[in-house]
């Protein structure tokens, strides 16, 4: 019998996930694997960047998962610096460009995976190439930051360019290199994920931890020296001065050979899969991680969420399939944790701009608490808001901001929200008391309890 041949294009989280839960279902006289990997690197966690370069995370190689001889004694065919710069559909081939050599060559396959995860957003302004200017994506990108943080020591100036988590997490980290740290966002609060009353508990709370935050700013320009080293960064009415600037103004998803051989989009520019990960029109062709659309259960739609945590359960299902397992990726809820220093920010399901987006009525109940019983030492607060539809009060999203505790707490209402609960049996919930954990009504409660009574007086109204 002749071994099938499963192609992956792409060696991190959802691709060697799939690979390697492919070659767990089977040996390979049943199946051969052949994974195309460009950079350098394979089965780490970007995840871990920012705990890296700022210092709690000691060395770059406690950040990889599984090395390329790991994959290779597992009889997976790894090749590392070499993209694939074609997909032949009709043929079920790829075409693959040795980047050390420059040798290209075609590689035949019975099922592909893509996996080519998402490029970051780095919009061609002046300047944004210069030696300085850091993006996070890749361990050569944390590399290459922590070098240059070497040359600007201790007192130096760091501008981070976004206020999403990357870039809340990597101020952290250069505050912890004793640099002046300011983050520039465009948006109205930083956090966007959040809505933008709980995004300006993040911004009072960065102003606290030293962090300067500058809202509504559209960064024009990097300025340079004369060494063509950065200086500043320009925004439309004012410079930040900078010896070293970040980036973490988001991704898009990488699809630029599924987009050229005409496979499925949707409306973010993410491949559009079945519940099986099964590329939508293609029997054998399969994706998962950030180059994919994933839906949303609360808003019934796809959206693009380049998470590790939904890349992993792609590539376990992918080579489940592929193996000749079973498993479906039914969607996501949209959860989220992030921290700055001690504050963590969570998140799950709908923001109120979500929800009016889908033409969802509902009402919001916010409410401050901590983490532990009042009196218990070490109690810090925490502001949860929950939003709760109309009339039938089912439980829509909830967003959390505090100290201590505060982001895991998201994940009862993950549950909730899978489960598809209503606030009003969320306040029934059994959940576990005692003071060093949490009050005697666990903040989330007393959020879904407020709630109750809002959609009460909504629906009287
Ligand atoms: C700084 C940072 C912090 C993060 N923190 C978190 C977090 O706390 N929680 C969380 O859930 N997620 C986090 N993420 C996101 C998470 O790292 C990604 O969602 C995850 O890595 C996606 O996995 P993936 O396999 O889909 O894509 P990737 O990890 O991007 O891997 C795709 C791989 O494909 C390769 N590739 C692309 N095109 C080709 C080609 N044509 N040929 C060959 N190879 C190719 C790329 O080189 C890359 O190695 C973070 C990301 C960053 C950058």
């Amino acid at each position: 019998m002749t071994a099938e041949r499963l192609v992956v294009i792409g060696g991190d989280a959802a691709g060697m996930s799939a690979a390697s839960q492919a070659r767990r279902l089977k040996g390979p006289d049943e199946l051969s694997i052949v994974a195309f990997e460009r950079g350098h690197f394979t089965s780490y966690s970007a995840c871990g960047i920012p705990y890296w370069v700022g210092g709690d995370v000691a060395e770059r190689d406690d950040l990889i998962a599984r090395t390329p001889e790991e994959h290779r004694a597992r009889d997976i065919d790894l090749r590392m610096r070499t993209e694939v710069t074609e997909i032949d559909v009709a043929g079920q081939r790829v075409r693959a460009l040795d980047l050390g050599s420059g040798e290209s060559y075609w590689t035949g396959f019975d099922k592909l995976v893509i996996a080519t995860g998402a490029r970051p957003v780095r919009p061609a302004l002046p300047g944004m190439d210069a030696p300085g200017v850091h993006g996070v994506q890749t361990l050569d990108d944390g590399q290459a930051l922590l070098e240059s943080l070497d040359r600007a020591p201790g007192t130096g100036r760091a501008v981070v360019v976004g206020a999403g988590y990357i870039g809340v997490e990597m101020a952290e980290a250069m505050l912890k290199h004793g640099f002046e740290v300011t983050v520039l966002n465009r948006g109205e609060q930083p956090m966007a994920t959040l809505d933008p009353d709980m995004g300006r508990l993040v911004h009072d709370a960065m102003d606290g931890l030293g962090i300067t935050t500058v809202n509504r700013a559209e960064v024009t320009a990097i300025r340079t020296g004369s060494d063509g080293r950065v200086r500043a960064v320009a925004t439309g009415d004012a410079s930040y001065p900078a010896d070293v600037v970040v980036l973490g103004i988001g991704v898009e998803p990488e699809t630029t050979l599924a987009r050229a051989v005409g496979l499925p989009l949707g409306p973010h520019g993410g491949l559009l899969t079945d519940l099986s990960m099964r590329v939508v029109g293609h029997d054998n062709i399969w994706a998962g991680g950030d180059c994919v659309e994933v839906l949303d259960l609360v808003a019934g739609r796809t959206r693009h969420i380049a998470l590790g945590t939904h890349a992993n359960k792609h590539g376990q299902i992918i080579g489940s399939n592929v193996g000749g397992g079973y498993g479906t990726f039914p969607g996501v809820v949209g959860t989220a944790v992030s921290k700055v220093c001690d504050l963590e920010i969570a998140r799950t399901g709908l923001r109120e701009k979500d929800a009016r987006a889908v033409g969802l009525r509902y009402v919001t109940a916010t409410i401050e608490s901590t983490g532990r019983a009042g009196y218990y030492p070490g109690a810090r607060p925490m502001t949860v808001k929950m939003l709760a539809e109309y009339r039938t009060g089912r439980l829509l999203g909830v967003q959390i901001v505090g100290r201590d505790g505060a982001a895991k707490r998201v994940d009862i209402a993950a549950v909730a929200l899978t489960a598809g609960m209503t606030v009003e049996q969320m306040t029934a919930l059994d959940l576990g008391y005692a003071p060093p954990f949490s009050p005697v009504w666990d903040p989330v409660l007393v959020a879904a309890r407020k709630a109750v009574t809002a959609v009460r007086r909504a629906g009287t109204a």
